[in-house]
């Protein structure tokens, strides 16, 4: 047996068995190894029956008589009783018959652990596990691990299959390199599966633990490391700062820039001088007016000679991009393209050609900027907005278009804490825009009960009567996407003929076609709809300065950066702006809920987030599934800090990573990680 055996050859293990193991996507023996507990019980005291208390309890007794009764329709009822010379107690098994086989011999001595818990009034030791006192324990009388419950996979069966494979884990050899783990003091690979799997004191949990968490971390920094040192090695265009084209630019503009809206774009210009190619990311708050940074630094580059891609995610977004950019570009002789999906292959032709020919300055548009036919004459500059992180095969594909390395500026309005920066993007530098412009009214947030419904539905109309707009954003019935549309329309149509049959309504949602999502927003932003029925698609970056109210439908089943987020879409002008949301019912609304009540600070509500819920819902599942942290959270920063010190180490030593086979291996995985949002 080794690392690659297939659990399906493992000793009592059926085509059945297998099957549900593979649904549960353990298929070989690492699997297993690598699938860890959740949490632990602990089973490991053996108390005499007669001191037993209600709880999670151990004991060692003989089954004196044992009986099964169908009780209703489907239910069988096996009911036992246990000695243990102290005393007797009852024990009850649901649909479990075949106890009766198994605990029939008197004389037999057993160990049972289960809850000992009042259960049809009388106290009963429910479901416990039973094996024979002599022997090895696998499911009584331990630190019994839990395993995540995948389809139906039960934790008794994983143990049975793990006490298989112990052997073979006693003898794994280390992952890490042997001088990290002994500056960190850190327990061995094995010692630590081992620990998790088969624990003797609650202590060696921590420890195994503290140190497959240490080597996630290792490697995600490792990976970031090695990223920037890739970068570093790159050879870039050095695109020199031409003072009067950034000042002439400046002074056109119909507002003055905000102190961190001019030191990153002076970030970004002394940057772009460099022959190592730039690699930052500007964070910025919903409404910090990143755009107008973007567009400063395209103007330098195309100035001096390049190209720019500016790349969004999504269409609506492109394309609004798209018309800002060439709003602020044109004047300049600047020729601004768009490309996205929607774009028919007889305007896409030409389109390439002027691309490779240099006739087409700055290309604003959506992945597609990615594919192989699109070719450029001299790209110089990179603008990728609302993503965190590039990773190698990303950057790959832009060089491939590109003699030189261009530089990236990455934008982000996803507030992200300090102590987590450095693992989600530990290869960028950062420049953070704090301030907002300064008209800008703060946003009025109020949470409404549903009972007040009709009141706030006045309220909003009153708003509209005024010559502003609204949105309405309302959450999926259920978290199938097929049912996006459904829910979405509903909700348009009840408003439609209701409340607002007076006033003009528009639909958005990520199931319409591309043209179609177009029109709306191109409608929504001329006026030509007073409400916005949308999901949250109109969540990132949409721009619409007369839209003045924002209502949550079921605000509390989002995260707080995230109704943050959806709040930055109003609060774009002058005008009061308001963000109105709706609990889904008449309870006492969450403290949570509260934070962003009071609060119109992203890095703040994010740092609440991170605290109450935890990294990996603030930044979405699929982020953090990217990541694929199984053990380390991301805000343990002690053991950030420690692994950031040893892989910085470790790179300086100039240690060959090779000769550390599954640590290349996951490094390069995080390497190749693309997009964290
Ligand atoms: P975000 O940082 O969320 O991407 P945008 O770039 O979309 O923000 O800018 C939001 C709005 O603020 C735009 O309408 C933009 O023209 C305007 N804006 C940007 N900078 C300033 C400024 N310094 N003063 C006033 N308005 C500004
Ligand atoms: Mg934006």
């Amino acid at each position: 047996m080794n690392l690659t055996t297939s659990l399906a050859a493992i000793k009592g293990v059926g085509p059945k068995t297998a099957d549900q193991l593979s649904l549960s996507g353990l298929e070989t023996v690492k699997d297993l190894i690598y699938f860890l507990p959740k949490r632990h019980e602990d089973f490991s005291t053996v108390v005499n029956i007669s001191d037993i208390s209600p709880g999670k309890r151990t004991i060692r007794a003989k089954c004196e008589s044992i009986t099964t009764k169908n009780v209703r329709r489907g239910i069988k009822v096996t009911t036992a009783t246990l000695n243990d010379g102290t005393g007797k107690l009852q024990a009850v098994w649901f649909n479990q018959a075949y106890r009766a086989a198994q605990l029939k011999d008197p004389t037999q001595e057993f160990f049972f652990s289960g809850e000992f818990e009042f259960n049809y009034n009388k106290y009963q030791l429910t479901n416990p596990s039973a094996e024979k006192a002599e022997g090895t324990q696998i499911n009584t009388d331990r630190l019994l691990p839990v395993y995540p419950m995948i389809k139906g996979l039960k934790s008794q069966l994983v143990r049975k299959l793990l006490s298989e494979i112990r052997p073979l884990i006693t003898m794994l050899p280390d992952t890490l390199p042997a001088e990290v783990t002994e500056s960190q003091k850190l327990v061995s690979l094995s010692d630590a599966l081992l620990g998790m799997h088969f624990p003797t004191a609650p202590d060696e949990i921590t420890r195994a633990r503290e140190r497959l968490a240490f080597e996630e971390l290792f490697e995600l920094l490792l990976a970031s490391r090695l990223n920037k040192q890739a970068n570093m090695s790159l050879k870039g265009w050095s695109i020199p700062f031409q003072s009067s084209v950034v000042q002439t630019f400046v002074a056109s503009l119909p507002f003055e820039l905000t102190p961190g809206q001019k030191q990153a774009a002076w970030d970004i210009l002394q940057d772009m001088e460099k022959e190592v190619p730039m690699n930052r990311l500007v964070q910025g708050d919903v409404g910090a007016g990143k755009t107008v940074v973007a567009a400063l630094a395209a103007r330098q580059a195309v100035s001096a000679g390049y190209q720019v891609a500016l790349l969004a995610p999504t269409e609506i977004l492109a394309s609004q991009h798209a018309n800002t950019i060439d709003t602020l570009l044109r004047p300049y002789g600047i020729n601004v393209t768009f490309l996205a999906g929607s774009v028919k292959a007889k305007h896409r032709q030409p389109l390439l050609e002027e691309l490779k020919s240099g006739q087409a300055h700055v290309i604003v548009g959506t992945h597609a900027l990615f594919e192989p036919a699109v070719r450029f004459h001299k790209l110089g500059l990179v603008v990728i907005d609302e993503q965190h992180r590039f990773g190698v095969n990303q950057r790959q594909k832009l060089l491939e278009k590109s003699a030189r390395m261009p530089h990236l500026l990455a934008m982000t309005a996803t507030p992200i804490p300090r102590s987590l920066a450095l693992t989600v993007y530990g290869e960028l530098d950062v420049s953070v825009i704090r301030q907002k412009p300064a008209d800008r009214l703060p946003i009025i947030t109020k949470i409404w009960s549903p009972v007040s419904r009709k009141q706030l539905y006045a309220t909003i109309d009153a708003e509209i009567s005024k010559g502003r707009q609204a949105y309405v954003v309302c959450r999926l019935i259920d978290d199938n996407p097929a049912n996006e549309a459904k829910s979405v329309e509903a909700e348009y149509r009840k408003l439609m003929n209701s409340v607002f049959g007076h006033r003009r309504l528009g639909l958005l949602h990520g199931r319409m076609k591309p043209d179609e999502k177009e029109r709306a927003m191109k409608q929504f932003a001329e006026h030509k709809i007073d409400i916005l029925v949308s999901t949250t698609v109109v969540e990132v970056g949409v721009d619409v300065p007369n839209a003045t109210v924002m209502l949550i439908e079921d605000a509390e089943q989002y995260g707080l950066s995230q109704l943050h987020q959806l709040r930055g879409r109003v609060g774009r002008s002058s005008h009061q702006s308001y963000c109105y949301l709706l609990t889904s019912d008449t309870k006492k609304p969450s403290e949570r809920l509260r934070e962003v009540e009071r609060s119109n600070d992203g890095f703040y509500l994010a740092e609440v987030d991170l605290k109450l819920r935890g990294p990996g819902e603030i930044y979405g599942r699929a982020q953090h599934g990217a990541l694929n942290l199984q053990i380390a959270s991301l805000a343990d920063t002690h053991l950030i800090a420690a692994a950031q010190k040893e892989a910085d180490r470790f790179v300086s030593s100039g240690a060959d990573l090779i000769q550390y086979k599954q640590l290349s291996a996951n490094v390069d995985r995080y390497q190749r990680l693309t997009t964290l949002n």
